[in-house]
């Protein structure tokens, strides 16, 4: 195991911010993890498990070891006529993962095409776009305790997986090592293009045929147009939850917020973009202290050189409490925080 200690963690984090951790492990195998995890069980040192760092904010240094999850491979475990299961390593690329399983005609990722980040941290939000969430095609995951070592597997039910949402955010936080992922794909060519955006794309497209080839070709697309690049403008994608809200409360909001987009969720609830709120309170654009709110996505906070987690953190808290208090919406934060006092 390559262990090294005060290590910066400036290049494993899309937001760029500067911080150290205590101690700093990359592990490829299962014997690397579990010699990582007992040298923090024996110097009772916390672990924080780190992919490919696009969805946290290190807001100082980190009092713990950083694993860093790098297990790979990708393993075609059984298949039918209608259905292929695939095991990935946890320390995959999400977005390779889609490519490969495209070009396989292994179909049903192409709409999360170019989300950043590893394959083990996709259950951890359920990750989800353009109207489709991994739990579509998620079997299955198996994980390693970090306090005992124990092998575990947990299937969908068990992950408890809801709106940018799991087990992992809540019961299991930072209890688990994710190690790899099982899917369910499906073998004929199914599509969905319901969310506006990308029908859309295929409406100013109409020579363009609707196959999953293409739904990804969209995908990447406008992601590529609307979306800041990371490497270029570090940001952590959205830096707050959609609030999901009861009809009672989104009758309230609605009182104040003329204009106001809906949408209506499965099970009654409906779910206001918090974007629509930050832009109302006039943020987008703002640029401050070396932080700042992107150009034309009020949902993405920004580093603008300050690399400092405390000025990004600073920003997002008064942008809550100024839609906290012209419309009585509480946004969550998405990316995980940690350093500093979390
Ligand atoms: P990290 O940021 O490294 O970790 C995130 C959390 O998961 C941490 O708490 C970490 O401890 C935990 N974790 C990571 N790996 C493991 C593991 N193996 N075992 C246990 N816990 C683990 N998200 C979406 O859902 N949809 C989007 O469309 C989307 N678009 C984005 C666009 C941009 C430009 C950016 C920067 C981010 C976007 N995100 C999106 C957020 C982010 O890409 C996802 O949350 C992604 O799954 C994070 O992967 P990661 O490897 O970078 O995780
Ligand atoms: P968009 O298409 O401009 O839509 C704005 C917001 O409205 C989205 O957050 C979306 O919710 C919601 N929305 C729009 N139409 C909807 C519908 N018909 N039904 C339900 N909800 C609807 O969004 P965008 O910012 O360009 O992002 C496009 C997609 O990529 C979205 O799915 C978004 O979640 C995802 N994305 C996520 C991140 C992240 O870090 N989590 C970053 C970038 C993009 P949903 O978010 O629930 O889809």
């Amino acid at each position: 195991m390559n262990l090294r200690t005060n290590y910066p963690l400036g290049d494993y984090n899309t937001l760029a911010l500067e911080a150290c951790a205590e101690a700093y492990a990359a592990v490829t195998d299962d014997g690397e993890l579990r010699e990582a995890l007992s040298w923090a069980r024996e110097r009772e040192l916390p672990v924080v498990v780190l992919g490919a760092g696009s969805n946290i904010v290190l807001a100082g240094n980190l009092r713990a070891l950083v694993i860093h999850q790098q297990f790979r491979g990708i393993e075609v475990l059984a298949s039918d006529e209608q259905w292929v299961r695939v095991r990935v390593g946890a320390g995959e690329n999400w977005h390779e993962l889609v490519r490969w399983c495209l070009e396989r005609g292994y179909y049903g990722l192409e709409n999360l095409a170019l989300i950043p980040g590893t394959v083990g941290a996709a259950p951890v939000q359920n990750i989800g776009a353009y109207g489709v969430e991994l739990q579509s095609v998620f079997v299955q995951l198996h994980a390693v305790d970090i306090a005992d070592g124990r092998d575990r597997v947990l299937d969908r039910e068990a992950c408890q997986f809801g709106y940018r949402d799991s087990i992992f955010k809540r019961g299991l936080r930072d209890k688990t090592v994710i190690t790899a992922v099982e899917l369910r794909l499906s073998l004929s060519p199914a599509v969905n293009i319901s969310y506006p955006t990308l029908a859309d794309w295929f409406a100013q497209n109409p020579e363009t045929e609707v196959i999953p080839e293409t739904v990804f070709d969209a995908v990447v697309d406008i992601r590529s147009t609307r979306l800041p690049d990371p490497t270029l403008e570090p940001n952590a994608g959205s830096f707050f939850k959609n609030p999901v809200l009861t009809p009672d409360q989104t009758r309230e909001v609605a009182e104040k917020a003329m204009g106001l987009p809906i949408y209506p969720q499965p099970d009654g609830n409906l779910k206001v973009p918090a974007a629509w709120f930050i832009d109302q309170c006039g943020w987008k654009g703002l640029r401050r202290n070396g932080v700042g709110v992107h150009d034309h996505h009020a949902l993405v906070l920004v580093n603008d050189g300050s690399n400092s987690g405390v000025e990004l953190l600073s920003l997002a808290t008064e942008i809550a409490a100024s839609v906290h208090d012209r419309f009585g919406v509480d946004l969550e934060m998405e990316p995980r925080i940690y350093g500093g006092e979390e």
